[in-house]
């Protein structure tokens, strides 16, 4: 590890939770220089929904490259590009009845977000945006302007100018509905908010805490911003691409978001990659107003043209109903043999955790788990909350040997 620490900035942080060299990577396996084997239950915090090196993308990718095809292109058009527009058109929104313009704001999702809010300003004219407790938006000083951590905003000194945080969906508990609240906030001219732009969230909150709005209130947030003249945008960056079960975490909400953010999982491959889906009535850019250099990496269309395949069968979404019933039924198991440690499971789909009274413990089960060959993240405002999240592709004898080695590591951890 020695030239990481001689020389990467001190901003490093998996490489010090997770301390090895890794070489190799197959689907949900991944290897370091000692030939040891991991379970992946972090699959890239989500940009690995595919798995690592998913075979069917790899061929396109490697039939793609002996080909000279194309790789830089800034935002020309190029066949790549078109392919994955053509099939995105017609395996994704289509099907769903969605009708959005495409703009490839950057190569990653806070790229997507900072974009979202750009265009939704430039649309109504308005600055404010309302994002909610706990929300992750991004490192870059827009979208951080929307991420509720404390921890990440401080030192960058970004101030609450330009975002209003109200309480996600439960955040009092279940007997205080924050819709009413936001309702009355907004149409309050004593309140002091600003009428926003835009309100900004995330269907389940994947760093702060895997927490999930219900539905009927994402419905009523979507509801208040229709009457009001409020874009509603949605950041699928890591929900998105069938973390929650289904391509768009909203579909079973049935929402219509005026924006929507993609990244991380729509490369296909690992590969940098994002998409800001606009309703066309809002798509108000000029040429050029939004450019930069990465707005078409060839590689991520040509993985992602593949990767979008999975999406014309209901094959992938059976598969995660399954292994998300695994990983339920142990991570049940674990609260009813651990009641004083384990106070919930929460999560979706391929992304489900257990939140832990102690917040220590968490991070001692990542240590743990580490060891015994599984790679597991925490989220939380406190890190109270280990994170599983394999790939979406996840075989059902690895899940469960992944499993295992997690259950080793609560025995040792709380036993
Ligand atoms: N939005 C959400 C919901 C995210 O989870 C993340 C990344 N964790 C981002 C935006 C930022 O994406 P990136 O790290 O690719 O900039």
């Amino acid at each position: 590890m020695d030239i990481f620490e001689r020389l990467e900035s001190e901003v490093r942080s998996y490489c010090r939770s997770f301390q090895t060299v890794f070489t190799k990577a197959s689907n949900a396996r991944v290897w370091d220089k000692a030939g040891k084997e991991y379970i992946d239950f972090f699959a890239g915090a989500g940009a690995l929904n595919y798995g690592h090196n998913n075979p069917r993308i790899r061929a396109k990718l490697i039939e793609y490259l002996l080909a000279d095809g194309v790789t830089h292109s800034l935002d020309m058009a190029t066949e790549a590009k078109e392919t994955f527009l053509t099939r995105f058109k017609s395996f994704i929104l289509e099907p769903r009845k969605l009708d959005y313009k495409v703009m490839f704001p950057g190569p990653t999702g806070t790229n997507s977000v900072e974009s979202a809010l750009k265009i939704a300003r430039k649309a109504t004219g308005r600055t404010n945006v309302i994002c909610f407790t706990n929300a992750f938006h991004g490192m870059s000083l827009g979208s951080l302007a929307a991420t509720g951590n404390a921890f990440k905003r401080k030192g960058a000194g970004v101030t609450l100018s330009g975002t209003t945080f109200m309480p996600y969906d439960q955040y009092f508990g279940t007997l205080i509905d924050t819709t009413l609240m936001l309702e009355k906030l907004l149409d309050d001219p004593g309140s002091g908010i600003d009428q926003p732009a835009a309100v900004m969230l995330e269907t389940l909150q994947g760093e702060g805490g895997l927490n999930e709005a219900r539905i009927d209130w994402l419905r009523r947030v979507e509801r208040i911003c229709r009457d009001r003249g409020i874009l509603f945008i949605v950041d699928d960056v890591q929900m998105g691409c069938g973390r929650t079960g289904t391509f768009f975490s909203f579909e079973e909400a049935g929402l219509s978001p005026d924006i929507v953010c993609l990244s991380k999982s729509i490369g296909g491959y690992g590969l940098p990659m994002a998409l800001t889906l606009i309703k066309p009535e809002y798509d108000v850019w000029h040429p050029g107003e939004h450019n930069g250099t990465f707005r078409g990496n060839n590689l991520g269309f040509v993985a992602a043209s593949e990767a979008l395949d999975y999406w014309r069968t209901p094959e992938l979404e059976l598969a995660i109903a399954a292994s998300s019933r695994v990983i339920l039924e142990f991570l049940h198991r674990m609260a009813a043999k651990y009641p004083k440690a384990i106070t919930e499971v929460r999560g979706k789909g391929l992304i489900q955790g257990l939140v832990f009274r102690e917040p220590s413990y968490a991070a001692r089960l990542s240590k743990t788990a580490f060891k015994h060959g599984v790679i597991l993240e925490t989220s939380g405002p406190k890190d109270e909350v280990a994170k599983l999240m394999p790939p979406l592709t996840i075989e059902e004898h690895v899940l469960k040997q992944g499993l295992e080695r997690i259950e080793t590591a609560l025995h040792e951890v709380l036993d």
